[in-house]
C-alpha cells in the first residue's frame, strides 16, 4: 500500500520531553502525525530548541512514516488585542515560533486568529492581517493556519467569510492556510452532521479547499450554533460518532492530517485513533 494511501491521524501531545519523545509516543498510540504547543499554552516563554533532539526526531519521522505536524500557538496569543503590549507579544511569539519551526521544515502552525475584545470584527480582521503581513516571509517553509473558531465571546474567524477577509488582506498568502476544527464549526453554526457536503462546498466557495491543510477533529458538548467551544470525546459528544467518521473519510479531505484535541488520556487517544482507522479502512475497502 503506498504511503499516502492511508489515514493521517494523531492527537495533541506534551512537548515536555522533546520532539523524539513525541514521535515515539505518537507511534505508540497508532498515530502518524501529532500536534504540540510551541510554548506554554497559557504563559509566554518558549523553551530553547534542542537541535540534537530535532535532528534525531527528523530521522525518526522519516524512518517511521510520521507525516506533516500541526504545531499549535499558545491560546494567550491575541493578534487583535486592544492593548498594544498584548499585540506585541502575539507578534513576537509568532515570529519566534515560525523561526524555530524552520528547523523542522514543511510543517503547519495553527493559531486562533484572536478576539477583537469590543473593537469590532472589521478592526479585528485588520489587526490580524497586519500581524501576518509583518511576520510572514515568502521563503518560510512553515505554513501558518488560521483556525476556524466557535465564535465564543468576540472571537474572529467564526465564519468562513471572516477568514477569507483576513486572507484577502495578506500579501504572502501562499504561506497561509486554514485548519478546520469540527467542534468549532459546529458551535459556529455549520451543520456538519446533516450535510457535511454542503459545509465543505461552502468552504470551497468562500475560501477554497486548497487552503484547508489540516483538521482538528473534536466532538462538541453543545448544540449547533451555540458558540461555546467545549470539546468532547469523539464518541461522547452531541455529534453522532458516525458523523465524525464521515468527516474523516470524506474524499474532499483526503490526505490532510487529522488532529484529536479531545479530553483524553493516552489510552483514550489510542482508542479513538484505532476506531477512526477502522472506520476509514471499512470505508475504503468497500469502494
Ligand atoms: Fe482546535
Ligand atoms: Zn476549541
Amino acid at each position: 500500500m503506498p504511503m499516502e494511501y492511508k489515514l493521517h491521524i494523531g492527537c495533541h501531545l506534551s512537548s515536555d520531553k522533546g520532539f523524539l519523545a513525541m514521535g515515539r509516543e505518537a507511534s505508540r498510540l497508532g498515530a502518524d502525525t501529532f500536534a504540540f504547543f510551541t510554548r506554554n499554552p497559557r504563559g509566554g516563554r518558549a523553551k530553547e530548541l534542542d537541535l540534537a533532539d530535532v535532528e534525531a526526531f527528523l530521522q525518526y519521522k522519516e524512518d517511521e512514516g510520521i507525516v506533516t505536524l500541526v504545531a499549535h500557538a499558545p491560546y494567550t496569543m491575541n493578534a487583535c488585542a486592544a492593548k498594544e503590549n498584548l499585540r506585541r507579544f502575539a507578534h513576537e511569539a509568532m515570529a519566534d515560533d515560525i523561526q524555530r519551526l524552520e528547523h523542522l521544515p514543511g510543517n503547519l502552525y495553527n493559531f486562533p486568529p484572536g478576539s477583537h475584545v469590543g473593537q469590532g470584527t472589521e478592526k479585528g480582521i485588520e489587526l490580524i492581517a497586519q500581524q501576518l503581513n509583518d511576520v510572514l516571509t515568502p521563503d518560510q517553509q512553515t505554513t501558518v493556519l488560521l483556525e476556524t473558531m466557535a465564535g465564543k465571546g468576540t472571537e474572529v474567524g467564526r465564519t468562513f467569510e471572516e477568514l477569507r477577509a483576513i486572507i484577502d488582506r495578506v500579501e504572502h498568502d501562499d504561506t497561509l492556510g486554514v485548519c478546520l476544527d469540527t467542534c468549532h464549526v459546529w458551535d459556529g453554526g455549520y451543520d456538519i452532521v446533516s450535510d457535511p457536503d454542503a459545509v465543505l462546498t461552502e468552504f470551497d466557495r468562500v475560501i477554497g479547499l486548497d487552503r484547508l491543510k489540516a483538521v482538528h477533529l473534536n466532538n462538541s458538548l453543545n448544540a449547533l450554533g451555540s458558540h461555546k467551544d467545549r470539546h468532547a470525546k469523539i464518541r461522547e459528544g452531541v455529534l453522532p460518532e458516525e458523523a465524525l467518521a464521515r468527516i474523516v473519510c470524506h474524499p474532499a479531505l483526503a490526505g490532510r492530517p487529522f488532529i484529536l484535541e479531545t479530553p483524553n488520556d493516552d489510552a483514550g487517544y489510542a482508542a479513538e485513533i484505532r476506531w477512526l482507522r477502522e472506520k476509514w479502512e471499512e470505508d475504503h475497502g468497500k469502494n
